[in-house]
């Protein structure tokens, strides 16, 4: 960018100190250029005038060109309304005001001709608009014919007249000059190739189109363009890694084999045995793995991740596996230590809890390289753990392990990077893949151990509890155990025991002791207070385990079939998702109940809806996409990489593939943007990087 985008947004004419304070704290904007990407969220379609008579229901505006004929209030306090007869030549509307009445009737004038413009109703086939936009009608009305462009505003914003009529004058007043400084971004032959209006005009366009079909154009070079360079800065890192990192290599799997002839107690899946293949493929290449496993629930990455452990281990290796909760980590040693003593393999486990005495003990057979694997949680990396030779470090996580923080890892090793193996159990759709973990190559399991049930799930309201309650006792008398899980919210950690216990009070009625033992546990339980608890439901001592969420990581009970979800519209669709993966995993037909409140809303219903239709991970992500967008689904601490301005990774699905791909066939070709023709990208990817500095230091 030019400097003239680098100038101070104080001084745009009609600006000044006061009111770009308040664009710094409220939308950011420091700079001419930064005022200039603030991209509408939508456009409203001044272009055409309709009729009264034929304003319809299935559209979402109406403009009408009008003259009031009456005006009335009606009403008391907070009820009072005022509402105006409109007439144009094809019949009667009605506008209406709850708010601002006083000022409103006092302006509007009988007999003069309007312009309005609203979100049409219809009312006993009357049209009727709520809060319209209106102006005295001129041949040269400001908005007469025009697209009008909708921006951002805050309150704030509203009151210094920076609403949206207001920034979009601003904008018309800084367009002008900011033409001429707009400079290409895109290479010629993408641009061609594509078929993209130069950025020019895209600019223009956004900010005021004159058809759809400018609209659309500017709406698609300015997504394509920013896809673009995120990708090309994502997978930029993953090509430079590449050549430079190198990985223990292995050849010969001796200990694998081993295990694999002598221990292993299933037929793996095919899709384990691919993956397994893959990542073997990787290490044995010499270059440093960075892989991404996805999985779903019980598709069984844990053994996966073993096999590979013993891939290393013959290469004198050490291994790690970090964990996102301590009763997760908890879990894997107990899984894994199984395996690990048919082999003679020293592993361990480190947590925050681990014992000082014990703790030294371990950090020393770390550094002498006794310990082989070490199970343990995020503190692995943290803490002034040290390793004789780290060879692979396995990262089973729930989207909370960054670039960052692997950059971290790699560093873990002094001479050669560890290879780095990220599982997640909650399926991403491939966009967000792309985008988040775009630095890693990506494995999927997608086919779960053969003689699973699928989980067979139901959404049911209060009304029908008794019913509910029916089917459980049933199931018990089968032998079979229930989960029934209290949505956990933080704020208010005392409210949700209060319900956890009242259901409870409900379970002991419904479910008597002694025929009838449930086990509670929750968070503020002491951890040997948790453990003795979901040991008995393990033992089958106890019927039904009444937890909250804290199971969701936890045991593992093959012979619990049912999984009822109190309050299940409360929760997120991937939380739901995995707590339904509890049940499932026994031979029994199991079933998932989400029970919800009579009121749900809309979002809700469709929420709770998908899990009814579909036990696939993949699918419940996309759904997940859709429903809450990329910003809510992977957590505000990954924000970062979804900077994006205008294009929207839920809706601009194929736009990020094709930018994707035009990136990957870019670094192959040229892949240090060393090429005359691509000159024009390199200097904008320098000057992405630069800005990015900038607001590292403002912020
Ligand atoms: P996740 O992918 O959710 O981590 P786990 O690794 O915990 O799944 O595996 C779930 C269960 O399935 C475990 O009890 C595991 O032993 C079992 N399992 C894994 N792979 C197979 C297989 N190929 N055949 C049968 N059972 C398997
Ligand atoms: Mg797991």
């Amino acid at each position: 960018m030019s400097t003239f985008f680098e100038t101070k947004i104080e001084f745009l004419k009609g600006i000044g100190p006061v009111k770009a304070t308040i664009l710094n704290k409220d939308l950011g904007v420091f700079t001419f250029g930064d005022f200039i990407q603030q991209y509408p969220y939508r456009h409203e379609d001044r272009t055409i005038v309709h009729t009264i008579a034929s304003a319809s229901e299935e559209m979402a505006f109406v403009q009408l060109r009008c003259k009031i004929v009456s005006m009335q209030t009606a009403g008391e306090g907070t009820k009072k309304r005022l509402t105006a007869t409109i007439r144009d030549g094809t019949g009667l509307a009605e506008l209406v005001w709850f708010q601002s009445i006083a000022w409103i009737s006092k302006n509007l004038q009988i007999g003069v001709e309007y312009l309005v413009y609203g979100r049409p109703s219809f009312f006993r086939n009357a049209l009727s608009i709520t809060h319209p936009e209106i102006e005295i009608y001129t041949p040269a009305s400001e908005n007469n014919g025009k697209w009008q462009a909708v921006y951002h505003t805050s309150e704030k914003m509203k009151n210094i007249g920076l609403d949206s009529k207001g920034m979009s004058k601003l904008m018309a007043h800084l367009l002008p000059n900011a033409i001429n400084n707009i400079n290409e971004t895109l290479s010629q032959n993408i641009t061609k190739k594509y078929n993209l209006i130069p950025k020019k005009n895209a600019i223009s366009y956004i900010h005021f189109p004159k058809t759809q079909f400018e609209l659309d154009q500017a709406n698609y070079r300015l997504k394509f363009e920013e896809l673009f360079y995120a990708q090309l800065k994502i997978l930029r890192i993953r090509t430079v890694r590449k050549a430079q990192n190198a990985g223990i290599i292995v050849h010969q799997v001796p200990l694998l084999n081993q295990f694999y002839k002598n221990h292993l107690p299933f037929e793996l899946t095919n899709a384990q045995k691919k993956v397994i293949r893959e990542i073997y493929n990787d290490m044995h290449t010499g270059k440093q793995m960075n892989r991404l496993l996805q999985g779903d629930v019980g598709s069984g990455k844990t053994i996966v991740a073993f096999v590979c452990m013993l891939m290393l281990l013959d290469y004198n290796a050490q291994c790690c596996l970090m964990a996102p909760t301590e009763i997760l980590a908890e879990q894997h040693i107990q899984g894994l230590k199984i395996f690990a003593d048919k082999l003679n393999i020293k592993i361990a486990i480190l947590t925050g809890s681990t014992k000082k005495s014990e703790r030294k003990i371990l950090l020393n057979e770390l550094e002498n390289g006794s310990i082989k694997i070490i199970v343990g949680t995020h503190a692995l990396i943290e803490d002034p753990v040290k390793f004789q030779n780290l060879g692979l470090c396995v990262i089973d996580e729930q989207h909370k392990f960054g670039v960052a923080q692997r950059a971290k890892l790699w560093a873990k090793n002094q001479n050669i990077a560890p290879h780095v193996l990220v599982m997640t159990a909650t399926p991403i759709p491939r966009t967000l893949a792309m985008t988040f973990y775009g630095d890693l190559d990506v494995s999927v399991i997608d086919e779960l151990p053969a003689g699973r049930k699928p989980i067979k799930t139901v959404h049911r309201f209060e009304s029908q509890r008794l019913a509910v309650f029916g089917f459980i006792k049933q199931e018990i008398l089968l032998g079979r155990q229930v989960y029934i899980v209290y949505p956990l919210i933080e704020e208010s950690e005392k409210m949700d025991l209060q319900d956890l216990y009242n259901g409870y009070d409900r379970i002991l009625d419904h479910f008597p002791m002694p025929d009838f033992q449930t086990s509670v546990v929750h968070g503020r339980l002491k951890p040997a207070e948790k453990e003795y608890e979901m040991q008995r439901f393990i033992k089958k001592e106890t019927h039904i385990m009444l937890a909250t969420t804290v199971i969701e990581v936890g045991v593992n009970v093959p012979n619990a079939s049912v999984m009822l979800i109190e309050n299940a519209e409360r929760f997120g669709l991937a939380q739901l998702h995995q707590l339904r993966g509890r049940v499932g995993r026994g031979a029994e037909q199991s079933y998932c109940i989400l029970m919800s409140g009579p009121k749900v809303t809309q979002e809700s219903r469709e929420k709770l809806a998908t899990l009814v239709r579909t036990n696939n991970g993949f699918e419940i992500a996309e759904a997940d996409l859709q429903l809450r967008g990329p910003g809510d689904m992977m957590g505000t601490q990954q924000s970062g990489v979804l900077d994006l301005l205008i294009a929207d990774l839920a809706k601009d699905q194929e736009l990020l593939k094709t930018a994707r791909e035009e990136v990957l066939n870019l670094l192959a070709n040229d892949p240090n943007l060393e090429k005359p023709e691509n000159e024009i990208i390199k200097n904008h990817v320098l000057s992405l990087s630069k800005n990015t500095i900038n607001w590292a230091r403002i912020s």
